[in-house]
């Protein structure tokens, strides 16, 4: 039995004594069929078979069914080192020992029925695997290790999720590097250990059909979202994402970033994403118009000053014109105009900052964390990925300190230049995207940058990397990779790029590492100084934006490295600014909500 197992004590001897009475058989939740003997047993009598065995003098041989499910039962405690058996409801179950659930909650059958053997077997295996069940496992080990004793006990939050939503793969990625770093939060601080079992449900979560014709006249549906996480600290705000692989796990693990992220910027705003799993690409002005009309036509019920204060703004295909378009709409149904603050084009919105704001704030932290090392961005070799919104901003900011921005990428490939972009070069490459060009146009101009179909640009020897495209788009590989690539220091720019095995590696590499909540936290931070500008009706110009955006990213920087410090993790550990980020936008949200009652 492994030193890990947390079986009650008053569990062992239930188990002992069923063995022991000789009556072997368990309800593993196995249904008619679900073995070999059981396969059978419909058509099968076994009174009537006994009868009949007697009267030809032939001892009838003991239920096949017993001793397979005797065996399984064996298997299991041999097999699956987490498992013990516990009474529920009447019925002896197997139950996850690190979990504390029976074996029947983790299946997942998409047959809704009992399933076979082999399937329950692998179903079990499956969340042997799971991530969730590796976290719960990893913070058992820890409590233990560290004497802590409190998450052994309340492993709540892990089994508020894994009871819920156990197949929300990037939420739960999500969770569990927060909750790895709340794990001395917890131990010093265990009035919210309940508060967190409630950060982790969102408040209200809208999910909405989107009907819109396109050109040729043919009606399509695609699903809206909009996920309002948590408003403690203020009204909510955050993205909106059109993009084919738009589903809930990926709104709600968006919008949980996004709530710690806006706790960061200490501009009391809540946490929300949405978006739709509608792909902009290849569709004409006029068929985005129809579905950004229809989005918002079933939206508008749930935004705004007079439902729940919600501010979408940008994300990955949603750009200035979207957001033109949604607003425009939103005016319409609602005859306000200062309804949907956040929703403003750059034209005719207050702010000389937005679109670059979190593409340059993301630069701006790096030189924090690279001043804080001696080091200067001036020369360093960096490595982007990504050519949207904030990569090219991102691009644009590395060149205006002096770095040699070598790389960019798409969802098709990524390209090299070894000499580095400049000012010159950027807009080319602005313009190749605008007409949604592939990158290899590049180097029609510049023919010694090299493209490169499907690939990623990790392996481009570099002294910085800023993943800018999606989530999990660096993986394991990659990170070993940046590693054999002389990289020092990953900073993400979009939301959650990096992989768990790829933050490990980097770890274990001593790689600095500044995560995405608070290095692009930068976009929001400007949306609450629009707001400020609004109320108190300033206008500020792009250089003053620019240093107020400078200054909210130090403090995001230096607020993550004292969060850290005071629960022990010190400057230089690798883990210090995701540890920090997480722990001091935790602190911040949980306050609130511990003031604000159970609500
Ligand atoms: P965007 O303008 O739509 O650009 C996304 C870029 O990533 C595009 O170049 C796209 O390639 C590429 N891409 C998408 N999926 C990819 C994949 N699976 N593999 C490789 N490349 C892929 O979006 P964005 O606004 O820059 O957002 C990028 C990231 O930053 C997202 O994680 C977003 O959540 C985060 N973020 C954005 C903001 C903001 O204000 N916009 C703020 C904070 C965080 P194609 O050009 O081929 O489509």
């Amino acid at each position: 039995m492994c030193a890990f197992w947390d079986v009650p004590t008053t569990v062992i001897p239930a188990v002992r004594e069923m063995g022991a009475g000789g009556e072997e058989e368990i309800d593993l939740e196995l249904g008619p069929g679900d073995d070999g003997a059981g396969a059978a047993a419909p058509q099968f009598n076994p009174d009537t078979h006994v009868a009949l065995m007697e009267q030809h003098g032939m001892k009838p041989n003991p239920r096949k069914k017993k001793k397979v499910v005797k065996k399984w039962r064996d298997e299991w405690a041999e097999t699956y080192k987490w498992a013990y058996v516990a009474v529920h409801e009447g019925t002896p179950r197997i139950f996850c020992s690190v979990c504390k659930e029976y074996g029947r909650k983790h299946r997942r059958n998409p047959y809704g029925n009992e399933g076979s053997r082999n399937m329950q077997m692998s179903a079990l295996e499956e969340h042997n695997n799971s991530l969730l069940h590796k976290e719960a496992l990893r913070l058992q080990m820890a409590s233990k290790d560290k004497g802590l004793g409190l998450i052994d006990l309340r492993p709540v939050f892990i089994k508020a999720i894994l009871q819920r939503d156990p197949h929300e793969l990037e939420f739960i990625q999500a969770v569990q590097e927060v909750v790895h770093s709340l794990e001395p939060v917890l131990s010093k601080m265990p009035q919210f250990v309940h508060v967190l079992e409630r950060l982790l449900e969102p408040e209200r979560v809208i999910i909405f059909r989107v009907p819109w014709v396109d050109d040729k006249g043919e009606a399509h549906v695609n699903r809206g979202f909009r996920v309002q996480f948590n408003q403690a600290l203020g009204p909510y705000k955050g993205g909106l994402r059109f993009h084919p692989s738009v589903n809930l796990s990926i709104m709600k693990f968006l919008a949980f970033e996004q709530t710690l992220k806006n706790s960061l910027s200490s501009l009391n705003l809540g946490g929300a994403k949405g978006g739709s799993d509608f792909d902009p690409k290849g569709k004409s002005e006029n068929e985005i118009v129809r579905f950004c009309q229809s989005f918002m036509e079933e939206l508008y019920r749930h935004i705004g000053p007079n439902q729940a204060p919600d501010t979408p703004l940008g994300d990955i295909g949603v750009g200035p014109r979207e957001i033109g378009y949604l607003f425009g709409q939103h005016r319409r149904l609602t005859s306000q105009y200062e309804g949907m603050l956040g929703i403003k084009g750059v034209q005719w919105g207050p702010s000389n900052l937005r679109p670059e704001a979190t593409g340059y704030g993301v630069v701006f932290y790096a030189k924090e964390v690279l001043a804080d090392l001696y080091k200067d961005l001036k020369g360093l070799r960096c490595v982007v990925s990504g050519a949207g919104k904030v990569a090219m901003y991102v691009l644009e900011k590395l060149i205006t300190f002096g770095a040699v921005p070598v790389t960019i990428s798409d969802s098709r490939g990524y390209l090299l230049d070894d000499e580095g972009f400049d000012y010159g070069k950027l807009a080319l490459l602005r313009d190749i995207k605008v007409h949604n060009k592939s990158l290899r146009e590049y180097t029609k101009i510049y023919p010694r940058a090299k493209y490169n179909h499907d690939g990623k640009p990790w392996s481009v020897k570099c002294d910085v990397a800023f993943p800018c495209a999606t989530q999990n788009e660096l993986k394991h590989a990659d990170a070993m990779a940046l590693v054999n690539a002389g990289c020092q220091l990953v900073i993400e720019g979009a939301n959650m790029p990096c992989t768990v095995e790829a933050i490990e590696v980097f770890r274990k590499s001593k790689i600095v590492f500044g995560p995405g909540k608070a290095a692009n936290a930068g976009g929001v931070a400007i949306q609450g100084l629009e707001m400020l500008q609004s109320t108190n009706l300033v206008q500020w110009n792009s250089e003053d934006v620019d240093i107020k955006l400078q200054e909210i990213m130090k403090d995001i920087y230096q607020k993550s490295l004292k969060a850290a410090n005071d629960f022990g993790i010190v400057k230089g550990s690798p883990e210090v600014l995701v540890h920090g980020a997480n722990i001091a936008s935790f602190l911040q949200v949980a306050q609130a909500m511990l003031e604000q009652g159970c609500v």
